[in-house]
């Protein structure tokens, strides 16, 4: 089978590897699409990040080099698990998770002492097929296309975020960062009966998307001061709640400074050591909250999107064929912002 294998930094190959035999609970899944990830970018431009070079990630027993993808659907091929039948159409909850260690006990495995995700920390989705425990499986519905299923990862970590927050209904919110997951952030806020939603980019593009999304207004940062745009948008008192999706100083600066009184920011974009204003914070009352990938969201993001109450495709800019991953997929995303969701098909010679 062929597969995208991580090397080093912007070092991709597409080589033919043996097919792995299961283990119990294990399922084989034949790819229809995998999404390329920030953070699959991150790890073709300057990794590893988390990817494991040295010492094999605990529960793949994998490292360096393995097969990138950790936002992926398809069809299971081969079943080691009674439980899941083979033909099924379905998506992936890239998440390792022990199930063993006090968090998992608790329900919270994306808190897991050795959480990981598929395709990061072992062999992914971006190949013609791959092994999977079959604990990260979810049926499919026939009302819920491939495409769709591949950006439901994205969604969870939106919809993960918003559950995380304090949103109640009416609250007015901002969203900094319109890359897929503020995308798909926006959407979750709608669906979960926010108030105003105020999309924040520097990018024309996609604050056009997210105002199909369903935000009630879009503010370009590289035009406007966001802070006070947020104000104006607001009657002057502030978001409830923001969501810093884009990790920059500047983001969080904005994030902090659009609350009103007693608002939230929370924190899903990645960054190292930033500056918080203590003093203000502490005086505004304010609660910084953080949220990391998901748990317990893909059923109800699946039964959403099989009623068409959300369409996590509408994320979906390209498709290209593994042979042209890199080129047209991680390149034109690093090229072009107005590049948003890019999907790996490996069965198609040239889907678009
Ligand atoms: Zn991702
Ligand atoms: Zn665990």
């Amino acid at each position: 089978m062929k597969a995208l294998r991580w090397h080093g930094p912007r070092d991709l190959r597409l080589v033919d590897l043996l097919e792995p035999s299961l283990r119990p609970r294990e399922v084989r899944i034949r790819v229809a699409y995998c999404g390329i990830c920030g953070s699959d970018l991150h790890e073709y431009v300057d990794g590893p990040h988390a990817i494991p070079v040295d010492c094999p990630h605990p529960i793949s027993g994998r490292r360096a080099p393995l097969t990138l993808g950790h936002e992926f659907c398809g069809t299971v091929v081969e079943s080691a698990d009674p439980g899941v039948a083979v033909d099924a159409r379905v998506a992936i909850e890239p998440e390792y998770r022990c199930g063993a260690c006090d968090y998992c006990l608790r329900g919270q495995y994306n808190r897991c002492t050795s959480m990981g995700f598929i395709g990061l920390m072992g062999d992914g989705g971006m190949a013609e097929s791959v092994v999977v425990p079959s604990y990260t499986v979810h049926p499919l519905p026939d009302e819920v296309g491939f495409d769709q299923a591949a950006a439901l990862e994205p969604a969870a970590v939106a919809l993960h975020a918003v559950r995380m927050s304090g949103l109640q209904a009416g609250d007015a919110c901002a969203v900094f960062g319109m890359g897929p997951v503020g995308l798909l952030t926006v959407a979750m806020l709608r669906q979960c009966g926010a108030g105003d939603v105020i999309a924040v980019d520097v990018n024309a593009k996609r604050l056009a998307m997210a105002g199909s999304m369903g935000a009630s207004g879009a503010v370009d940062a590289s035009r406007e001061d966001s802070t006070s745009a947020i104000l104006g948008a607001t009657s002057g008192r502030g978001a409830a709640i923001a969501f810093e999706v884009a990790g920059s100083q500047a983001t969080l600066d904005a994030t902090l400074g659009c609350l009103r009184k007693g608002g939230e920011a929370m924190l899903v974009g990645l960054m190292g050591k930033a500056q918080v204003d203590i003093f203000d914070t502490v005086n505004r009352e304010l609660r910084l909250t953080a949220s990391v990938g998901y748990r317990d969201v893909f059923p109800t993001l699946i039964a959403w999107t099989a009623r068409g109450l959300i369409d996590p495709a509408a994320i979906v800019t390209r498709k290209v064929s593994l042979r042209h991953a890199v080129p047209q997929g991680f390149d034109a995303l690093l090229a072009d912002k107005g590049q948003v969701k890019v999907l790996v098909a490996p069965f198609d010679a040239d889907p678009e």
